[in-house]
């Protein structure tokens, strides 16, 4: 019988393979079959990072693509990396969707690209493969990138994407406001770079997203309101994550280290701080010693995950005496097991860059957060939380661009004493987790798209049944 096959293809970092995986897990949960693209590059991480696949390896898939860059490049360049993506990639992806539809059983039914990926279109195109988008971040982010020609025309933004007014906008009454400094492509890294993401990604991101004939999100009708009576093609089918189908998370760049939750086991209730800045955040020395020193005046057990260097850079050096003094009271690890530990009675709060999906984490189990942004959406994201759902306090940088050490113990203390806030969080869980129940919102979304994925099996096996009447 011929397979309802799906190929889903990310933008190559952690926060976008993570949650597209998760999708997929529910695409073979239904029963679909799902070849994931990863670049080579990533897909020898995951492989290495040992993360189990927990699926039928007949109905998942995982393979690979080269990115156009030399395996010594430095992947952390992400305009050089998306430039040379968008130029090889649709070559390779063309050549690998030919090899796979060889087998008629096989045949790709549907793509489903990362919104960053926008260059998908094109191959979906010519090779007469249906489209979806899927949106790894808020919705809100969605629909900026497909506001931008209306941003162009009201001279919010030139045509290159650079911000022209210091003011903030709203996108249409029920959203929040914004400022124009903080889309994406505007505080990304430095201006080559911010032109680079605004031509290929935002611009080809809008035409795929029109085109496409669904934007999946992970995020849900609740958290984000104004951003889906804006754009009705957003569909919200999460929170995507592996806690849902009580599974661990999948398409880890890095080895998990679970010692973490053994050592949660012996903090009391609520008592600890948990600090992780997702996988692109990179601290100066100074910060992580103030940061470190900040953590220690709390006087509260904290869990913080501190990354290995990346290539070129160096590891980090404690304060002196530092391990000493915090002994067991505070531990590190160079990657969590995250979801897990957010999970953890223990956990009291969460520091957090505000990457997506860390948000969506934090918000799925009721967790306050102390924002700290570093680039992106994450600004934008701590919006969300500080001021719109009011479930965090933001953390705020000196005239020397820190935040010191009484900073973090003064915000911790303000966040921990603060019940409103505790309350905040809870209420948003339950709404929030209530929408992926069945024949609720986020999870008759997610129906609606699986039947339109195998409508179209449908009408292949409806005309082949006709051709064959007719012959
Ligand atoms: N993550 C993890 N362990 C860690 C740190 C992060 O599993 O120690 C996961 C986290 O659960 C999330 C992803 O990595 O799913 C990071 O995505 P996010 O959008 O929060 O941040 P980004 O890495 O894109 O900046």
């Amino acid at each position: 019988m011929k397979n309802i096959h799906v190929l889903a293809i990310p933008y190559p970092a952690q926060g976008h393979v993570i949650p597209l995986m998760e999708a997929s897990r529910c695409f073979t949960n239904s029963g679909l079959m799902v070849t994931f693209v990863n670049t080579e590059f990533i897909h020898k991480r995951v492989m290495s990072a040992g993360s189990e696949m927990d699926c039928p390896r007949d109905l998942m898939r995982m393979v690979s693509i080269p990115d156009g860059m030399e395996p010594c490049d430095d992947r952390s360049d992400i305009g050089k990396l998306t430039k040379t993506m968008f130029q090889l990639m649709p070559t390779k992806l063309e050549e690998l969707i030919n090899d796979i539809n060889k087998d008629d059983e096989d045949k790709i039914t549907c793509i489903v690209a990362d919104y960053y990926m926008g260059w998908v279109v094109r191959v979906a195109r010519k090779m007469g493969i249906r489209l979806a988008s899927f949106c790894p971040s808020s919705a809100a982010v969605s629909a900026v990138i497909m506001s931008v020609q209306k941003l162009m025309d009201d001279e919010v933004i030139n045509c290159n994407g650079v911000p022209m007014q210091d003011k903030m906008i709203q996108l249409s009454n029920s959203m929040p406001f914004m400022d124009p400094r903080n889309f994406i492509w505007a505080c990304v890294g430095d201006s080559t770079t911010n032109k680079i993401i605004f031509d290929y990604v935002v611009l080809d991101g809008k035409e795929a997203a029109e085109a496409a004939d669904h934007i999946i999100c992970n995020s849900t009708m609740e958290l984000e309101p104004g951003a889906f009576a804006l754009f009705p093609k957003l569909l919200p089918i999460g929170p995507l994550l592996a806690t849902n189908r009580s599974a661990r998370q999948v398409a880890h760049f890095w080895n998990e280290d679970s010692t973490c939750l053994a050592w949660l086991d012996q903090q009391p209730v609520c008592s600890v701080i948990y600090l992780a800045f997702g996988s692109f955040t990179v601290f100066d020395q100074r910060q992580f010693e103030e940061l470190a020193l900040g953590l220690e005046d709390t006087k509260r057990p904290f869990l913080w995950v501190v990354r290995p260097g990346t290539s070129g850079s160096m590891d980090y050096v404690y304060p002196t005496g530092y391990m000493d003094r915090i002994g067991t009271h505070g531990k590190m690890v160079s990657w969590a097991p995250q979801q897990e530990v957010l999970n953890h009675p223990s956990v009291a709060c969460f520091m957090s860059h505000c990457g997506w999906n860390s948000t969506m984490e934090g918000v799925s189990n009721g967790i306050p957060f102390l924002c700290w942004p570093y680039f992106a959406d994450q600004f934008f994201n701590k919006t969300y939380i500080c001021d719109i759902w009011k479930t965090g306090v933001g953390l705020k940088k000196d005239d020397t661009g820190i935040v010191t050490r009484e900073e973090i113990k003064s915000k911790v203390e303000q966040l921990l004493d603060n019940d409103i806030i505790k309350e905040n969080a809870l209420n948003l869980q339950e709404k929030v987790m209530d929408c992926v129940r069945a024949g609720n919102s986020s999870n008759k979304n997610l129906n609606k798209f699986i039947d339109w994925v195998k409508e179209e099996n449908e009408h292949a096996r409806v005309n082949e049944t006709s051709k064959l009447m007719n012959e």
